[in-house]
């Protein structure tokens, strides 16, 4: 087997146990419904699921598709042939972007459906730089040229998140994995300012600070394992 075969075999697991990791988080509608893609590093080339339910996924539902949507090993199954412009736009538009990631994952999809960005009022978005607010794309149909257009205009250099109008929510990363990271923390800072906003309305973490969390969450990561032998000075602090 190529080393380029086997690469693509490890890609195909790992979207398995992202669809695992994702379903135990919480962050999908009930129905399962949700699509995935893994861009294949240094080619024009992505794995796409060809079911749109995350909760059987398999290895051999995984075909190779270009980022414009010609199949080039495997089969594509006509719904998912429909959403293969939502993941191509976001690695056209954001070339670094190595994975996407799409479901109804129900908090964050509320905000979808009420046109309201979410925004940096989590700490867990402040550690992983996710601050910018997390634009709503305007509802088109799913793939159609309209909705992939508006997916463009609301996406920066920074995004890492989309909202779907009346639709759900997209995340994508440099690898899979940070993806699914993104949509979990997305969806629990979606339910922490939904509920924040029948007490009050949820408040967001000033600059400075945000900058002193992450300045803060990389030293601690330099100084690495805490052990009895670590001088006093650098235990925690
Ligand atoms: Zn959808």
């Amino acid at each position: 087997m190529s080393s380029q075969v086997a690469r693509v075999e490890q890609l195909r697991e790992q979207m398995v146990r992202a669809a695992q990791a994702i379903l135990k988080s919480g962050a999908i509608s009930r129905s399962g419904h949700g699509n995935m893609s893994v861009r294949i590093p240094g080619t024009d080339t992505m794995l796409l699921t060809s079911v749109s339910n995350l909760e059987h996924l398999s290895v051999d539902q995984l075909p190779l598709v270009t980022l414009g949507g010609r199949v080039v090993d495997g089969e594509l199954d006509p719904t998912s042939a429909e959403i293969v412009h939502m993941h191509g736009v976001v690695y056209g538009k954001n070339t670094g972007m190595g994975a996407v990631i799409h479901t109804h994952a129900p908090y964050t999809t509320t905000f979808a459906v009420a046109n309201r960005p979410i925004e940096c009022w989590y700490e867990g978005l402040a550690r992983f730089d996710l601050t910018d607010p997390v634009a709503v794309a305007r509802y088109a149909p799913r793939g159609s040229p309209e909705s992939v257009s508006y997916i463009a205009d609301v996406m920066t250099e920074r995004s890492r998140a989309v909202l779907l109008q009346n639709h759900g929510v997209l995340t994508f990363e440099h690898d899979l994995m940070s993806a699914v990271r993104v949509l979990v923390l997305l969806e629990e800072a979606a339910e922490l300012g939904l509920r924040a906003s029948l007490i009050g309305q949820p408040t967001l973490i000033p600059q400075a600070a945000i900058e002193y969390t992450q300045r803060r969450a990389q030293e601690f990561a330099e100084r690495g394992q805490v052990t009895a032998h670590t001088p006093m000075e650098d235990h925690l602090h």
